[in-house]
């Protein structure tokens, strides 16, 4: 595998490579890499000629500069786990490579609906920096194929929207989530967890499962308000948990019986912050 620090030489490697005819897939991440992370890495190598996988904690997305220093690195582990995974390409920049200057964390997105609720409302200002950065690496890489997971639902959506934003030629592929045997969605956040809590954490995926089972046409308020009980009385500050279109997260409070539905939940174990969310129907 090679390792590449900076931005201008992976950009020129990669132009040399499409030149003669390789597909790239790319891999954004922030390391701490896990099962859901290396998924992405194997899906990315049987549609593509070269896999590059980035690896940049973002310090634009971070709302809460204690959530940022905290963030788990592990990077000589993850270097090892790309290199197992046969991954041909990590991105390794430093802060300066990606934000040469003050100036290049100024642009501004329009993001629309999106930016104003669930994750845009909870944490002001993180899809900016996503955007930011999503935006830097786009341009750098300028892959074939994009591998995100749908772990991060939303996310998935606005960078759907960047990549209408900046004519990119990126094709956006969305993986499933890989969830530990107890359902919990594998997330670098996980680290933070003691084992009571990694066990604990395993109630949100329980929650939106039953939410899916009890799903019903008509109101919706007592199935979210009964998974936010039940995962408070299990210990967790919950942020949210909601029902929403899946094609547009407007959020519903009934059902027709129709529409897509995704379930989505923001909460607190031992002051980590885990989402998740579920497809209902
Ligand atoms: P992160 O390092 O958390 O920024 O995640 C990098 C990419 O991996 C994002 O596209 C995430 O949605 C994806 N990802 C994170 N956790 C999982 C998971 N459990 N299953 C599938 N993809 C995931």
């Amino acid at each position: 595998m090679k390792i590449f620090r900076k931005a201008g030489q992976l950009h020129q490697y990669l132009l040399q490579a499409k030149k003669q005819g390789r597909r790239i897939s790319f891999v954004p991440t922030m390391g701490a890499l896990h099962n859901g992370h290396i998924e992405l890495i194997s899906q990315a190598r049987q549609a593509s000629d070269i896999t590059v996988c980035s690896i940049f904690v973002n310090p634009t997305q971070f709302n809460n500069q204690e959530d940022f220093a905290k963030y788990p690195k592990t990077i000589a582990q993850d270097i090892g786990m790309l290199e197992a995974a046969g991954n041909n390409i990590a991105f390794v920049p430093d802060v300066s490579e990606i934000y040469p200057s003050e100036s290049s964390k100024k642009e501004y997105f329009d993001l629309g609906y999106l930016e104003t609720t669930l994750e845009g409302s909870s944490r002001p200002g993180h899809f900016q920096g996503v955007c930011m950065v999503m935006k830097r690496l786009l341009t750098i890489v300028d892959p074939h194929l994009l591998f995100m997971g749908q772990k991060d639902y939303q996310q998935c959506m606005i960078v759907s929207r960047l990549i209408g934003l900046m004519g990119s030629q990126a094709k956006l592929i969305t993986a499933p989530t890989v969830r530990q045997p107890d359902g919990l969605a594998m997330s670098s956040r996980n680290k933070r967890l003691s084992e009571g809590g990694l066990l604990r954490a395993s109630e949100i995926s329980k929650a939106m499962t039953a939410i899916r089972k009890a799903l019903q046409p008509g109101r919706l308020d007592k199935l979210k308000e009964g998974a936010k009980k039940l995962l408070e009385s299990k210990g967790f500050t919950v942020d949210y948990v909601e029902i929403a279109s899946a094609e547009t997260l407007e959020l519903r409070d009934t059902w027709d019986g129709n529409e897509k539905l995704v379930c989505l939940v923001a909460a607190f174990i031992e002051e980590v912050r885990l989402i998740d969310n579920l497809l209902l129907n």
